[in-house]
């Protein structure tokens, strides 16, 4: 049997339609839903990502302003503009899109966001009130995952779920967030010893490994929902060699799977679509008196 299709496009757009809505009724209240984006340096697959999430903004009314420095900013710089981005009533998200040239200490760059502020949800006290299940900016990546599953109707408590990846900004804040609604939660990483152990065993398998393919339909139980957040490019030598694909083998998985998010189409979408809306949050809580 073929696998039910999580489809993130359909269920972003869905989503940002609602967010639209949200934020037109916030301007009407007199508070527009603001995003900064602060880019540093010449990477340009981190210039791509801006421009999609400000071109995102932009389509659901959020309205969004753009800083960009050169390769050899000085950190002092960027730092400043953080500091006057946190104190500007209009401004209700900053996020500044990593990696960060090396001069810059990435950590301290997060921490001077200020945490209501934190719409990318990777600031430490956001990711410590994650960990104790208090209300927070949740990482957009997993975050999304957590509504496809929802909206997928995937039952998420008391299943077998394995995350494979333990990255700060997929990985662990994924793991937390299964943990919280119920999961059994392994996560597996580069020196766990049998992987396919554990991935056979996984009611809910989310792969955030970054190795194209890499999980193939003897990793994978029968039935399994497979959460697919790896963006890679077929190899060399494949037949769409150069062509976006996940860490998953989708064609070989999707005979075996119950349920599963495609590359691209899945999880991609639905994280720029959890950073509108926990900006459009944001501007709710301002527009409460909240800050
Ligand atoms: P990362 O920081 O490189 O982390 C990769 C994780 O996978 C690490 O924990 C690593 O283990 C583990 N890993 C690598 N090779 C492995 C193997 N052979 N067996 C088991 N575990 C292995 O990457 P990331 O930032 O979390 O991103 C992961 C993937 O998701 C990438 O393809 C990235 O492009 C994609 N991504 C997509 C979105 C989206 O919106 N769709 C967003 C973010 C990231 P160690 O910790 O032991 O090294």
């Amino acid at each position: 049997m073929t696998a039910r299709i999580l489809d993130g496009n359909a269920l972003s757009a869905t989503l940002r339609g609602e967010l639209a809505a949200q934020a037109a009724e916030l301007a009407a209240r007199g508070v527009p839903p603001g995003l900064a984006v602060i880019l540093v340096g010449d990477n340009s697959a981190s210039a791509v990502y801006v421009r999609n999430k400000v071109a995102a903004c932009e389509k659901v009314g959020i309205h969004s302003l753009k800083f960009a420095y050169p390769q050899d900013a000085a950190p002092e710089t960027v730092m400043a503009k953080i500091a006057e981005l946190n104190g500007d009533p209009k401004v209700h998200g900053i996020l500044v899109q990593l990696p960060l040239p090396p001069q810059f200490d990435e950590k301290a760059v997060l921490e001077a966001i200020s945490v209501g502020k934190d719409v990318d949800g990777f600031h430490a006290e956001n990711v410590g009130r994650l960990s104790q299940g208090q209300p927070a900016y949740f990482p957009c990546t997993p975050h999304g995952v957590m509504k496809i599953l929802e909206y997928g109707d995937i039952p998420v408590t008391g299943a077998d779920a394995v995350v494979i990846g333990r990255s700060n900004i997929v990985g662990k804040p994924m793991a937390m967030l299964l943990t919280q609604a119920g999961a059994t939660v392994t996560v597996c990483h580069s020196r766990t010893r049998d992987l396919a152990a554990h991935t056979r065993r996984a009611d809910i398998l989310v792969v955030a490994m970054g190795r194209a393919l890499a999980i193939g339909a003897d990793m994978v139980k029968p039935g399994a929902t497979v959460i697919d957040v790896g963006m890679n490019r077929f190899p060399e030598g494949h037949a769409r060699a150069g062509k976006l694909c996940g860490d998953v083998d989708f064609e070989a998985v999707k005979e075996i799977a119950g349920a599963i998010t495609p590359v691209p189409g899945g999880v991609g979408p639905m994280t720029i679509t959890m950073l509108l809306a926990n900006t459009v949050e944001s501007a709710a809580r301002a527009a409460e008196g909240e800050r």
